[in-house]
């Protein structure tokens, strides 16, 4: 291109007017073609040119016949979702969970398996590619109409490199994962902290949907956060923004898998309610938890009036209410979406949330909160990080040549 530069621009501003009317179809369609010229700015021809074209190559389709105007009906236009498939996985410590999709992330075929202990890049990659192959082989879906592969994991990932910076569970530092995969198995990858992927998803088809500043706060095994702001996911210098499960809420509190003391991650998140309750069992207090201790044993005692219970998930709400108000104070979102597994502990750990929010947050912001609750099961995690390859899709003018296998 950079031989070229004329020939270069024309094809860079063909690419992103066609980039334009995906994205518009896709935040707002169906639409008609004067609608979409009335929205992209573009001319009639120019939308008759892009529409066709993409019609062609399966990226949007007809569909039907939209109101009355001006005296006859007008063709409607919208994305087609099978116009490829997406791979979405969430890498786990022990597990690998796949999902595959349509270009709306609708949830298509689902494969698990389990990840050997030994966990060197070599090993994990054996098994990324395993389950590959295995859903594509159990749905019947051919490797050529796969736009990409996303991959979602815990730890500080630079998404724009594709390298996992560092990964908490396998102890890798700077593994360039996307580029290994993508060399091996041949179609592109995208890799992302599974918070932000989670979050991209929301973004592109949930609640997050055309909300320009939004976090996504994610309780469970720890807590994390994704962020956007101005309709842009923020992800700080190489992937590192987002670590709410690490901030101070308590001076000399209880020590965190990151080597600090009295995070919120160690104080809230999942196994501080396990802790708390053993801790209590072992000092003979009256309690139906009985051992192994899981969140949905202790929420089930919960409900069955079980004050040990109780006071263990609404003393993970208030340090969880404190952070949420840390983030309200310092970005003012308009949204929070609450996810993750832990939320199945529904308001016996959100109803002293919203008692420390209220406490905490800085009047009058509140008001702007719409909070959220979504639970979070591995399918929708694996969904998020399908999520990456369509952003990447929408997001990029020069991907999509992409469209050609279709
Ligand atoms: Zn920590």
């Amino acid at each position: 291109m950079t031989t070229q530069p004329r020939r270069g621009n024309r094809d860079l501003i063909k690419a992103m007017n066609r980039n334009l009317i995906l994205n518009i179809l896709r935040g707002h369609g169906p639409l008609s073609r004067s609608q979409l010229t009335e929205l992209s700015g573009l001319s009639v021809g120019a939308v008759s040119q892009i529409t066709s074209a993409l019609i062609t190559e399966n990226w949007i389709k007809e569909d039907g016949e939209g109101d009355y105007t001006g005296g006859r009906r007008q063709t409607m236009l919208r994305l087609n979702p099978t116009a490829g498939h997406v791979i979405g996985i969430k890498l786990m410590e022990q597990r690998i969970v796949t999902v595959l999709t349509d270009l709306e992330t609708t949830p298509l075929a689902y494969l698990e398996r389990p990840l050997p202990s030994a966990q060197s890049p070599e090993v994990v990659i054996e098994g990324l590619r395993g389950v590959i192959d295995g859903i594509l082989a159990a749905s019947g879906v051919s490797r050529s109409r796969v736009v990409g592969v996303g991959i979602g994991l815990a730890g500080v990932i630079d998404y724009d490199r594709g390298i996992v910076h560092y990964s908490p569970y396998f102890h890798w530092r700077d593994v360039p994962l996307a580029d290994i995969l993508s060399t091996q198995i041949g179609l592109p990858v995208y890799i992302e902290n599974d918070v932000n992927s989670l979050t991209l998803t929301e973004q592109l088809f949930g609640a997050g949907h055309e909300v320009a500043n939004f976090v996504v706060v994610t309780v469970g095994r720890g807590i994390g956060m994704g962020m956007v702001f101005n309709h842009q996911r923020y992800q700080g210098t190489r992937g590192g923004a987002g670590e709410l499960g690490h901030i101070t809420v308590e001076s000399n509190g209880l020590p965190c898998d990151c080597g600090k003391f009295g995070c919120l991650e160690a104080m809230a998140a999942d196994p501080a309610v396990f802790r708390y309750v053993e801790q209590a069992l072992a000092q003979g207090i009256a309690s139906r938890v009985r051992p192994p201790i899981t969140l949905q044993r202790v929420v089930d005692a919960a409900r069955e009036g079980d004050e040990l219970a109780r006071s263990a998930l609404s003393r993970s709400g208030r340090y969880l209410g404190m952070g949420l108000a840390t983030v309200i104070n310092i970005l003012s979102p308009s949204l929070i979406v609450l996810s993750g597994e832990g939320v199945i502990a529904e308001d016996y750990r959100l109803q002293s949330t919203m008692e420390a929010l209220h406490e905490h947050t800085f009047d009058g912001l509140l008001d702007n909160v719409r909070i959220v609750v979504k639970p979070a099961d591995e399918e929708l995690w694996a969904r998020g990080a399908a999520g990456l390859v369509v952003g990447k899709v929408f997001e990029s003018p020069l991907l999509t040549p992409l469209t050609q296998d279709a």
